[in-house]
């Protein structure tokens, strides 16, 4: 199986769709050891999302996703937008104007390819509590996941939850949750929070794509 255009689009639809739903959870989680903003960044990201499919006409994978990361860049508030912004212009890195279709490997690539933008501006790595631990092992699974683009994103969106349980076991060691120390043990990093609606709304937006056919 490989993804169509209409099943990106359907996983950045669901994706969009479960952050909205998910912003007051975010808000109340990030306002716990930070400002408290997390779920209006991610608010607006959504919405971000959800208006550029609608006003969508035959533009590429490539430029569409990186339409979204360029947009996610502008947000400010945090620094929530522009890590989401290199992200999803690093998910976009692998792709060619001309993709009509994105194959398992391609795919696979897409997701190193994020993990690397992100390596470049964060120290984060896994054990930090940050949504590194999500992204990390998320890639790790797409990576030596079959060559099938539902067992790609079903591997990633499990080892993405993964993640995001093993940050309610640690101590957070950046951004401003990092003067709490062991106070947020017992609560997740928002951002890993986050990260892994993203993986799992890709799962199930590429899940209600085959359903409907
Ligand atoms: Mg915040």
């Amino acid at each position: 199986m490989v993804l169509t255009k209409e099943s990106l689009f359907s996983m950045f639809r669901f994706a969009a769709l479960l952050w909205q739903e998910n912003t007051a959870r975010l808000s109340e989680i990030d306002s716990r050891f930070g400002d408290g903003d997390h779920g209006v960044t991610i608010g607006k990201m959504a919405a971000l999302i959800l208006s550029r499919l609608s006003e969508r006409r035959d533009e590429s994978a490539k430029s569409f996703i990186e339409s979204l990361g360029s947009g996610c860049l502008e947000i400010a508030g945090g620094s929530a937008g522009p890590l989401y912004g290199v992200l999803l212009e690093g998910f976009a890195g692998p792709l060619s104007d001309d993709d009509a279709e994105i194959g398992a490997a391609t795919l696979k690539a897409m997701f190193s390819s994020a993990r690397s933008a992100l390596f470049e501006i964060t120290k984060a790595r896994v054990g930090d509590k940050t949504l590194m631990d999500v992204l990390i092992p998320a890639t790790e699974a797409a990576e030596s996941a079959p060559d099938d683009v539902s067992s790609i994103l079903r591997a990633a969106a499990a080892a993405a939850s993964r993640g995001l349980r093993e940050t309610e076991k640690q101590v957070s060691k950046f951004g401003r949750a990092r003067n709490y120390g062991e106070k947020t043990l017992g609560t997740p990093d928002v951002g890993a929070v986050s990260t892994a609606l993203l993986f799992k709304g890709f799962q199930r937006g590429i899940e209600e794509r085959a359903r409907d056919r």
